[in-house]
Protein backbone atom coordinates (compact mmCIF):
# COMPACT_ATOMS: atom_id res chain seq x y z
CA UNK A 1 0.00 0.00 0.00
CA UNK A 2 1.74 3.62 -1.12
CA UNK A 3 2.79 5.97 1.84
CA UNK A 4 0.69 8.97 2.74
CA UNK A 5 3.06 11.51 3.91
CA UNK A 6 1.19 13.57 7.17
CA UNK A 7 2.76 16.39 8.78
CA UNK A 8 2.70 16.46 12.31
CA UNK A 9 1.63 19.37 14.26
CA UNK A 10 2.50 19.46 17.63
CA UNK A 11 3.83 21.95 20.62
CA UNK A 12 6.83 20.61 22.21
CA UNK A 13 5.82 16.48 21.41
CA UNK A 14 1.93 17.20 22.42
CA UNK A 15 0.25 16.37 19.41
CA UNK A 16 -3.03 18.10 17.93
CA UNK A 17 -5.72 17.22 17.28
CA UNK A 18 -5.65 17.93 13.58
CA UNK A 19 -2.76 15.16 13.19
CA UNK A 20 -5.31 12.46 14.65
CA UNK A 21 -8.34 13.59 12.00
CA UNK A 22 -5.15 13.73 9.35
CA UNK A 23 -3.77 10.17 10.49
CA UNK A 24 -8.06 9.29 10.17
CA UNK A 25 -8.08 10.34 6.50
CA UNK A 26 -4.82 9.43 5.27
CA UNK A 27 -6.09 5.31 6.78
CA UNK A 28 -8.34 5.70 4.01
CA UNK A 29 -6.19 6.75 1.42
CA UNK A 30 -3.11 4.48 2.03
CA UNK A 31 -0.38 3.64 4.95
CA UNK A 32 0.09 6.65 6.93
CA UNK A 33 3.56 8.07 7.52
CA UNK A 34 3.42 10.77 10.23
CA UNK A 35 6.29 13.44 9.72
CA UNK A 36 7.39 14.43 12.81
CA UNK A 37 9.89 17.78 13.09
CA UNK A 38 10.92 19.21 16.11
CA UNK A 39 11.45 18.38 19.79
CA UNK A 40 9.37 15.81 22.22
CA UNK A 41 9.54 12.78 19.92
CA UNK A 42 8.70 10.50 23.30
CA UNK A 43 5.25 12.79 24.27
CA UNK A 44 4.31 12.27 20.56
CA UNK A 45 4.77 8.47 19.57
CA UNK A 46 1.86 7.08 21.20
CA UNK A 47 -0.54 9.19 19.87
CA UNK A 48 1.27 8.81 16.50
CA UNK A 49 0.72 5.54 16.49
CA UNK A 50 -2.72 5.03 18.14
CA UNK A 51 -4.29 7.11 15.25
CA UNK A 52 -2.23 4.55 12.33
CA UNK A 53 0.88 6.12 11.67
CA UNK A 54 2.46 2.56 10.50
CA UNK A 55 6.24 4.74 10.23
CA UNK A 56 7.27 7.99 11.59
CA UNK A 57 10.09 10.00 9.97
CA UNK A 58 11.89 11.60 12.48
CA UNK A 59 13.58 15.02 12.55
CA UNK A 60 15.24 15.68 15.76
CA UNK A 61 18.02 18.22 14.07
CA UNK A 62 18.74 21.18 16.17
CA UNK A 63 19.14 22.65 12.90
CA UNK A 64 14.91 22.41 12.07
CA UNK A 65 13.91 22.87 15.50
CA UNK A 66 11.21 25.29 16.05
CA UNK A 67 8.50 26.14 13.41
CA UNK A 68 10.35 27.77 10.79
CA UNK A 69 8.56 27.16 7.14
CA UNK A 70 11.43 27.13 4.99
CA UNK A 71 13.45 24.05 6.49
CA UNK A 72 9.82 22.09 6.74
CA UNK A 73 9.27 22.93 3.28
CA UNK A 74 12.57 21.61 2.06
CA UNK A 75 12.15 18.68 4.58
CA UNK A 76 8.97 17.29 3.46
CA UNK A 77 10.00 17.70 -0.32
CA UNK A 78 13.31 15.21 0.52
CA UNK A 79 10.79 13.24 1.58
CA UNK A 80 8.09 13.33 -1.64
CA UNK A 81 11.96 12.54 -3.29
CA UNK A 82 12.78 9.72 -1.41
CA UNK A 83 9.55 7.69 -0.14
CA UNK A 84 7.26 8.65 -3.24
CA UNK A 85 4.05 8.88 -1.20
CA UNK A 86 0.58 8.84 -2.51
CA UNK A 87 -0.18 12.27 -1.31
CA UNK A 88 0.75 14.76 1.39
CA UNK A 89 -1.83 16.18 4.14
CA UNK A 90 -0.82 18.92 6.10
CA UNK A 91 -3.00 20.76 8.51
CA UNK A 92 -4.58 23.97 6.88
CA UNK A 93 -3.49 26.53 9.21
CA UNK A 94 -1.40 29.59 7.90
CA UNK A 95 1.85 27.64 8.90
CA UNK A 96 0.85 24.55 6.91
CA UNK A 97 -0.75 26.45 3.95
CA UNK A 98 2.73 28.41 3.80
CA UNK A 99 5.00 25.08 3.76
CA UNK A 100 2.39 23.15 1.28
CA UNK A 101 2.77 26.48 -1.40
CA UNK A 102 6.59 25.60 -0.76
CA UNK A 103 6.65 21.82 -1.44
CA UNK A 104 4.19 21.86 -4.15
CA UNK A 105 6.56 24.44 -6.13
CA UNK A 106 9.59 22.21 -5.16
CA UNK A 107 8.63 19.41 -6.08
CA UNK A 108 5.97 20.67 -9.27
CA UNK A 109 3.24 18.65 -8.12
CA UNK A 110 -0.54 20.13 -7.53
CA UNK A 111 -1.84 21.93 -4.53
CA UNK A 112 -5.11 22.17 -2.81
CA UNK A 113 -5.80 23.60 0.43
CA UNK A 114 -8.54 24.20 2.82
CA UNK A 115 -10.14 20.85 1.93
CA UNK A 116 -12.69 19.43 4.12
CA UNK A 117 -12.60 15.80 2.88
CA UNK A 118 -10.17 13.71 0.66
CA UNK A 119 -10.80 10.43 -0.25
CA UNK A 120 -9.06 7.71 -2.75
CA UNK A 121 -10.15 8.86 -6.60
CA UNK A 122 -11.06 6.27 -8.54
CA UNK A 123 -8.55 5.68 -11.42
CA UNK A 124 -5.71 6.78 -8.57
CA UNK A 125 -4.80 9.81 -6.98
CA UNK A 126 -6.79 12.09 -4.51
CA UNK A 127 -10.43 13.55 -4.55
CA UNK A 128 -10.78 16.68 -2.51
CA UNK A 129 -14.13 18.60 -1.17
CA UNK A 130 -13.96 22.13 -0.10
CA UNK A 131 -16.00 24.85 1.04
CA UNK A 132 -16.11 28.15 -0.52
CA UNK A 133 -17.95 31.57 -0.45
CA UNK A 134 -18.71 30.45 3.51
CA UNK A 135 -20.25 27.59 2.80
CA UNK A 136 -22.51 28.70 -0.13
CA UNK A 137 -20.67 26.26 -2.57
CA UNK A 138 -19.05 22.43 -1.95
CA UNK A 139 -16.17 22.31 -4.83
CA UNK A 140 -15.06 18.49 -5.83
CA UNK A 141 -11.18 18.45 -7.23
CA UNK A 142 -8.79 16.07 -8.06
CA UNK A 143 -4.61 17.40 -8.45
CA UNK A 144 -3.66 15.65 -11.41
CA UNK A 145 0.18 16.43 -11.51
CA UNK A 146 3.15 15.37 -9.47
CA UNK A 147 2.77 13.89 -5.64
CA UNK A 148 -1.26 15.39 -4.32
CA UNK A 149 -0.58 18.06 -1.72
CA UNK A 150 -3.53 18.83 0.35
CA UNK A 151 -4.53 20.84 3.68
CA UNK A 152 -6.67 19.82 5.51
CA UNK A 153 -8.85 22.17 7.48
CA UNK A 154 -9.86 21.04 11.24
CA UNK A 155 -12.66 19.32 12.64
CA UNK A 156 -13.03 17.92 9.15
CA UNK A 157 -13.04 14.10 10.37
CA UNK A 158 -13.53 12.48 13.58
CA UNK A 159 -10.48 11.18 14.92
CA UNK A 160 -10.90 7.86 14.74
CA UNK A 161 -8.24 5.27 16.88
CA UNK A 162 -6.86 2.57 14.36
CA UNK A 163 -8.44 -0.62 14.84
CA UNK A 164 -5.10 -2.14 15.13
CA UNK A 165 -2.02 -0.61 16.94
CA UNK A 166 0.20 0.98 14.00
CA UNK A 167 3.72 -1.15 13.56
CA UNK A 168 6.42 1.16 15.48
CA UNK A 169 8.86 1.99 13.18
CA UNK A 170 10.66 5.07 13.21
CA UNK A 171 13.13 6.10 10.75
CA UNK A 172 15.57 9.06 11.58
CA UNK A 173 15.70 11.97 8.63
CA UNK A 174 18.86 13.54 8.36
CA UNK A 175 17.86 17.14 6.87
CA UNK A 176 20.13 18.05 4.09
CA UNK A 177 21.84 21.11 4.21
CA UNK A 178 19.29 23.13 2.50
CA UNK A 179 16.93 22.48 4.85
CA UNK A 180 19.48 24.19 7.51
CA UNK A 181 19.00 27.46 5.79
CA UNK A 182 17.13 29.04 8.97
CA UNK A 183 17.42 28.53 12.03
CA UNK A 184 15.85 29.73 15.40
CA UNK A 185 18.19 31.72 17.92
CA UNK A 186 15.70 32.67 20.46
CA UNK A 187 12.47 31.98 21.58
CA UNK A 188 10.21 33.58 23.96
CA UNK A 189 7.57 31.52 25.44
CA UNK A 190 3.87 33.03 25.02
CA UNK A 191 2.31 33.75 28.86
CA UNK A 192 0.39 31.00 28.95
CA UNK A 193 -3.77 31.37 29.25
CA UNK A 194 -4.02 28.37 30.21
CA UNK A 195 -7.22 28.02 28.24
CA UNK A 196 -7.77 25.27 25.72
CA UNK A 197 -6.92 25.82 21.91
CA UNK A 198 -9.29 27.39 20.36
CA UNK A 199 -10.07 24.85 17.36
CA UNK A 200 -9.46 22.03 19.95
CA UNK A 201 -11.78 23.12 22.62
CA UNK A 202 -15.08 21.55 23.67
CA UNK A 203 -16.63 24.80 24.65
CA UNK A 204 -15.90 28.26 22.75
CA UNK A 205 -16.81 31.60 23.95
CA UNK A 206 -15.99 34.24 21.63
CA UNK A 207 -16.87 38.19 21.70
CA UNK A 208 -17.86 40.61 19.21
CA UNK A 209 -17.82 44.71 18.59
CA UNK A 210 -21.15 44.09 21.38
CA UNK A 211 -18.51 44.09 23.98
CA UNK A 212 -16.98 47.15 23.21
CA UNK A 213 -13.83 45.96 23.53
CA UNK A 214 -14.21 45.12 26.69
CA UNK A 215 -13.78 41.05 26.76
CA UNK A 216 -13.19 40.66 31.07
CA UNK A 217 -17.24 39.53 30.90
CA UNK A 218 -16.30 36.97 28.08
CA UNK A 219 -12.87 35.31 29.58
CA UNK A 220 -14.46 34.95 32.69
CA UNK A 221 -17.69 32.93 31.70
CA UNK A 222 -14.99 31.15 29.12
CA UNK A 223 -13.09 30.51 32.35
CA UNK A 224 -16.33 28.88 34.36
CA UNK A 225 -16.53 26.70 31.59
CA UNK A 226 -12.99 25.75 30.86
CA UNK A 227 -13.58 26.98 27.71
CA UNK A 228 -11.38 28.68 24.63
CA UNK A 229 -11.86 32.32 23.68
CA UNK A 230 -12.82 33.39 20.34
CA UNK A 231 -13.38 36.81 18.38
CA UNK A 232 -14.96 38.48 15.93
CA UNK A 233 -13.47 39.81 12.95
CA UNK A 234 -14.72 43.04 13.91
CA UNK A 235 -13.09 42.30 17.47
CA UNK A 236 -10.00 41.39 15.71
CA UNK A 237 -9.72 44.15 13.40
CA UNK A 238 -10.08 47.05 16.70
CA UNK A 239 -7.29 45.31 18.12
CA UNK A 240 -9.04 44.21 21.09
CA UNK A 241 -8.52 40.38 20.95
CA UNK A 242 -5.46 38.83 18.99
CA UNK A 243 -5.85 38.05 15.30
CA UNK A 244 -5.55 33.89 16.37
CA UNK A 245 -8.43 34.06 18.01
CA UNK A 246 -10.56 34.86 14.91
CA UNK A 247 -13.49 32.57 14.47
CA UNK A 248 -14.89 32.65 10.70
CA UNK A 249 -14.05 32.80 6.96
CA UNK A 250 -10.76 34.58 7.68
CA UNK A 251 -10.04 33.06 10.79
CA UNK A 252 -10.07 29.49 12.49
CA UNK A 253 -13.29 27.08 12.03
CA UNK A 254 -14.35 25.62 15.38
CA UNK A 255 -17.00 22.63 15.69
CA UNK A 256 -16.93 22.48 19.55
CA UNK A 257 -20.15 21.08 21.12
CA UNK A 258 -21.16 24.19 22.76
CA UNK A 259 -20.27 27.33 21.33
CA UNK A 260 -21.34 30.83 23.01
CA UNK A 261 -21.22 34.21 20.82
CA UNK A 262 -21.76 37.25 23.22
CA UNK A 263 -22.19 40.79 20.81
CA UNK A 264 -21.70 39.17 17.85
CA UNK A 265 -24.42 39.93 15.00
CA UNK A 266 -24.35 36.87 12.44
CA UNK A 267 -22.13 37.78 9.49
CA UNK A 268 -22.07 35.16 6.72
CA UNK A 269 -17.97 35.29 7.30
CA UNK A 270 -18.21 34.75 11.32
CA UNK A 271 -20.47 32.03 10.56
CA UNK A 272 -18.61 30.09 8.26
CA UNK A 273 -16.27 29.28 10.97
CA UNK A 274 -18.37 27.99 13.82
CA UNK A 275 -21.87 27.32 12.28
CA UNK A 276 -20.89 23.34 12.54
CA UNK A 277 -20.92 23.84 16.02
CA UNK A 278 -23.61 21.30 18.03
CA UNK A 279 -25.11 23.40 20.03
CA UNK A 280 -24.90 27.58 19.71
CA UNK A 281 -25.80 29.76 22.25
CA UNK A 282 -25.80 33.83 21.36
CA UNK A 283 -26.49 36.51 23.91
CA UNK A 284 -27.38 40.17 21.60
CA UNK A 285 -29.06 42.78 23.01
CA UNK A 286 -30.58 43.17 19.36
CA UNK A 287 -33.39 40.59 19.07
CA UNK A 288 -33.30 40.94 15.34
CA UNK A 289 -29.73 39.71 15.01
CA UNK A 290 -29.18 37.19 12.59
CA UNK A 291 -27.22 35.34 14.64
CA UNK A 292 -31.10 34.39 16.34
CA UNK A 293 -31.32 32.39 13.06
CA UNK A 294 -28.44 29.55 13.83
CA UNK A 295 -29.19 29.25 17.73
CA UNK A 296 -30.10 26.73 19.91
CA UNK A 297 -30.89 29.06 22.90
CA UNK A 298 -30.85 32.99 22.57
CA UNK A 299 -30.71 35.65 25.36
CA UNK A 300 -31.99 39.24 24.06
CA UNK A 301 -29.96 41.61 26.59
CA UNK A 302 -26.94 42.96 27.97
CA UNK A 303 -23.99 40.65 27.77
CA UNK A 304 -22.61 43.16 30.55
CA UNK A 305 -25.26 42.02 32.39
CA UNK A 306 -26.05 38.56 31.46
CA UNK A 307 -22.60 36.94 31.58
CA UNK A 308 -21.61 37.78 34.69
CA UNK A 309 -25.17 36.13 36.01
CA UNK A 310 -24.52 33.41 33.73
CA UNK A 311 -20.53 32.94 35.60
CA UNK A 312 -22.13 33.16 38.56
CA UNK A 313 -24.68 30.61 37.87
CA UNK A 314 -22.10 27.98 36.75
CA UNK A 315 -19.93 29.06 39.26
CA UNK A 316 -22.70 28.48 41.92
CA UNK A 317 -23.73 25.14 39.97
CA UNK A 318 -20.19 23.86 40.38
CA UNK A 319 -19.63 24.50 44.17
P1 LIG B 1 -21.24 43.73 14.42
O1 LIG B 1 -21.74 43.19 13.14
O2 LIG B 1 -21.07 45.21 14.55
O3 LIG B 1 -22.21 43.22 15.55
C1 LIG B 1 -22.13 43.58 16.89
C2 LIG B 1 -23.34 42.99 17.59
O4 LIG B 1 -23.22 43.24 18.98
C3 LIG B 1 -24.66 43.59 17.14
O5 LIG B 1 -25.53 42.55 16.72
C4 LIG B 1 -25.20 44.31 18.38
O6 LIG B 1 -26.61 44.22 18.49
C5 LIG B 1 -24.52 43.54 19.47
N1 LIG B 1 -24.32 44.30 20.72
C6 LIG B 1 -23.87 45.58 20.85
N2 LIG B 1 -23.73 45.89 22.16
C7 LIG B 1 -24.14 44.81 22.87
C8 LIG B 1 -24.25 44.51 24.24
N3 LIG B 1 -23.87 45.39 25.19
N4 LIG B 1 -24.71 43.28 24.62
C9 LIG B 1 -25.10 42.37 23.69
N5 LIG B 1 -25.01 42.60 22.36
C10 LIG B 1 -24.53 43.79 21.96
N6 LIG B 1 -15.97 38.30 10.43
C11 LIG B 1 -15.65 37.35 11.33
O7 LIG B 1 -16.14 37.36 12.46
N7 LIG B 1 -14.75 36.36 10.99
C12 LIG B 1 -14.16 36.29 9.78
O8 LIG B 1 -13.33 35.39 9.56
C13 LIG B 1 -14.51 37.27 8.81
N8 LIG B 1 -13.96 37.24 7.57
C14 LIG B 1 -14.37 38.18 6.64
C15 LIG B 1 -13.90 38.08 5.33
C16 LIG B 1 -14.31 39.00 4.39
C17 LIG B 1 -13.79 38.88 2.99
C18 LIG B 1 -15.20 40.04 4.74
C19 LIG B 1 -15.66 41.03 3.73
C20 LIG B 1 -15.66 40.14 6.04
C21 LIG B 1 -15.25 39.22 7.02
N9 LIG B 1 -15.72 39.30 8.32
C22 LIG B 1 -15.40 38.30 9.19
C23 LIG B 1 -16.47 40.47 8.81
C24 LIG B 1 -17.96 40.26 8.90
O9 LIG B 1 -18.57 40.58 7.68
C25 LIG B 1 -18.57 41.16 10.00
O10 LIG B 1 -18.24 42.49 9.72
C26 LIG B 1 -18.08 40.82 11.41
O11 LIG B 1 -18.24 39.44 11.66
C27 LIG B 1 -18.90 41.63 12.42
O12 LIG B 1 -18.42 41.39 13.70
P2 LIG B 1 -19.39 41.56 14.95
O13 LIG B 1 -20.54 40.63 14.82
O14 LIG B 1 -18.55 41.47 16.17
O15 LIG B 1 -19.83 43.10 14.83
Amino acid sequence: MAEVLVLVDHVDGKVRKTTSELLTIARRLGEPSAVFIGSGFDAAKETLAKFGAAKVYRVESPDVLGHLIAPQAELLAQLVGSASPAAVLIPSNAEGKEIAARLAIKTESGLITDAVDVKPREGGGVATTQSVFAGSYTVEATITKGTPIVTVKPNSAAPEEAPAAAADEVVDFAPSEAAKSARITESKEKQATGRPELTEAAIVVSGGRGTSGDFAPVEALADSLGAAVGASRAAVDAGWYPHTSQVGQTGKQVSPQLYVACGISGAIQHRAGMQTSKTIVAVNKDNEAPIFELVDFGVVGDLFKVLPQATEAIKAAKG
